[in-house]
């Protein structure tokens, strides 16, 4: 494990939202933390969260916080779902099956360290399968993978630091439009385990969205507990607009979806039957848009399918189609 190095990484252009800090407040000088700096911060503030519009998911624990996104950018978000929905007429039509296409790169070390097999990367597709379907429990949320191409880059720079290398890497290897799910794995340090962005920063953005993962989070890596795929499953949650279960904590709107329960916090590892928030309803453990250990993990819910294909609909669907 040459490349563990025991420090978290957070994505280009991030910055750690704790109590006292609003995005947009940084200067662009402070919203490149070092690694020391985001260890530091995201221990006091426990959540990770991006002023570029991603989102990210770790392994570590951490303590309450509710800010891991702008209100004012959920608002918006949520705004332009409730018109898509509108524009489509109904639930109904919004949950034609769609079929997304996937494409991965494969970063690896230069001598070839940190590579993925195109068997483990066909079982991650096959786990985007699964669980989007339903076939692990929770809803059929209408939406299949298929694999559209797999590419292998040797590159230590982009391998070793995908946050800072992150736009040279997206800029030479993205492929598709708003519709293709481009999964970039690399090393992410140990604790980070993936980011994504969400959909709406496509307009201004579009050669910067996807979803990077570290590559033992794949089906067969060396993360024990989170070896079976489900963080590329939760970060496309986030790149069709999921916010995490435990958004906002117990505050309304929580993570704008209506059959999640309230959760106060993260989970870690696997606490069935927790119960955080006076609200009804256990805490979503299972639920794949929280942070529980990967073989806990085992559904998106009916709203969490709904809102998904509004996003879908919103922001990645073919107009001509
Ligand atoms: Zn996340």
């Amino acid at each position: 494990m040459g490349h563990m190095r025991g420090i978290r990484h957070v994505a280009a252009g991030a910055v750690l939202m704790t109590a006292g800090l609003v995005a947009g407040t940084l200067t662009p000088a402070t919203a490149h933390p070092t690694a020391r700096t985001a260890d530091t911060a995201r221990s006091a503030a426990g959540q990770v969260a991006c002023a570029d519009g991603s989102m990210a998911r770790t392994r570590g624990p951490g303590a309450p916080d509710p800010n891991t996104y702008t209100p004012e950018e959920a608002e918006r978000l949520d705004r332009e779902l409730t018109l898509a929905r509108l524009r489509l007429g109904s639930d109904a039509a919004l949950r034609a099956p769609v079929t997304v296409p996937v494409a991965v790169h494969v970063i690896a070390d230069e001598d070839g360290s940190g590579s993925v097999s195109d068997t483990r990367v066909k079982r991650q597709v096959s786990a985007l399968e699964r669980t989007y379907s339903g076939e692990r429990g929770g809803a059929d949320t209408g939406f299949r993978f298929r694999l559209a191409g797999v590419d292998v880059t040797r590159n230590d720079r982009w391998f070793n630091r995908p946050d800072r290398y992150e736009r040279h890497m997206k800029r030479e290897l993205r492929e598709g439009g708003p519709e293709t799910l481009n999964i970039y794995t690399a090393d992410l340090g140990g604790e980070l385990l993936g980011w994504a962005t969400l959909p709406q920063r496509y307009r201004g953005a579009p050669e910067m969205d996807g979803v990077v993962v570290d590559h033992r989070s794949l089906p067969g890596g060396a993360f024990e507990g989170f070896d079976l795929g489900h963080t590329a499953v939760h970060e496309a949650g986030h790149w069709l607009a999921l916010f995490h279960t435990f958004q906002n904590g117990c505050v309304p709107p929580g993570d704008r979806v209506s059959d999640t329960p309230y959760e106060r916090i993260e989970a870690e590892g696997c606490p069935d039957g927790r119960d955080t928030c006076p609200a009804p309803g256990d805490d979503p453990v299972h639920n794949y848009m929280d942070y529980s250990k990967d073989a806990c993990m085992t559904e998106f819910t009916e709203g969490q399918g709904e809102r998904m294909q509004a996003a879908w609909a919103a922001y990645r669907a073919d107009p001509a189609r």
